[in-house]
């Protein structure tokens, strides 16, 4: 497993980073989901975003979903993340399609459309945090950074990226969010935004062989880049067998002897991670 992630801060806390790459996990979701290029690259940006997000998290329960909903043909995205590095997610419509953007590139802000970013924290309150903003480009990047803007009046830049091989397996991703902290001193916010404008992007810094650590560096080397954690990522979701058979207790029994008449094997699917579960008649009976 060579994916993983760094936290950091820079210029006497001024600064706070975090620095991931995530091809293994994305290229495991492409598998899993079958997912077309494009949506590949949708699904494995918001994965990449919602991991960085989770680790902002305090608590070791906590949980952070992203879920986009547009009117572009993939039609919504999810991923859920933890504060342990790790990620499960999936796209509605896996198989969507769209031409190359005008830079030729896999255009994501187009097979996701107009619409909104829903971020839901569950930190083991009665009621969690929900916050829901409006899509600004769809790129997803733009829209995290839009996100802490307006609902945790956090100034941040968020950086995504998704490069396919040509036999559309996941060649790079990874991603960086810097974030800067409420008493950030405006030498340091005008140092920075001159530095920010000479990053190309992201997937161009990982196909360079750049690390994590290295991209913080890159940028925010000069203002005493401090890596203070560094843990591995991966796509991880937590169904089972036994979580599906509480699924089919909880339906009833008028429910699941409706199913017990049909006679045939009852087959459920995890959204998140493609994996079927298959009950036979006999063992429907059998549940309490
Ligand atoms: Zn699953």
């Amino acid at each position: 497993m060579t994916d993983y992630m760094v936290r950091a801060t820079a210029a006497d806390a001024q600064i706070r980073a975090f620095a991931v790459t995530s091809r293994e996990l994305v290229e495991y979701a492409r598998a899993a989901h079958d997912t077309s290029p494009v949506v590949t690259a949708a699904l494995g940006r918001l994965m990449t975003g919602a991991l960085m997000m989770g680790s902002m998290l305090k608590g070791e329960e906590d949980i952070l979903t992203l879920q986009i909903r547009g009117d572009g043909p993939v039609h919504g995205l999810t991923a859920t993340a933890d504060s342990a590095g790790h990620v499960k997610g999936y796209a509605d419509n896996p198989q969507a399609m769209m031409p190359p953007n005008s830079a030729g590139k896999l255009d994501v802000g187009g097979v996701i459309g107009a619409g909104v970013l829903h971020v839901m924290k569950d930190m083991g309150l009665k009621e969690p945090y929900a916050s829901t903003v409006t899509l600004q480009t769809g790129e997803i990047g733009d829209d995290l950074t839009y996100y802490f803007a307006a609902s945790e009046q956090v100034p941040s830049v968020v950086a995504l990226g998704v490069l396919m091989n040509r036999d559309n397996t996941v060649r790079q991703a990874g991603g960086f969010i810097m974030q800067l902290m409420p008493f950030t001193s405006e030498d340091v916010i005008s140092r920075l935004e001159e530095k920010l404008t000479k990053i190309t992007s992201v997937t161009e810094l990982l196909e360079e062989g750049k690390t994590p650590e290295e991209i913080l560096e890159n940028v925010l080397g000069e203002f005493g880049l401090e890596i203070t954690d560094r843990m591995p990522v991966s796509f991880r979701c937590d169904c089972s067998r036994e979580r599906v058979e509480k699924v089919l207790i909880s339906l009833g029994k008028k429910d699941r002897q409706e199913l017990i008449n049909e006679g045939k094997d009852v087959e459920l699917h995890c959204h998140f991670c493609s994996r079927n579960y298959v009950f036979s008649v006999e063992e429907i009976k059998n549940l309490a």
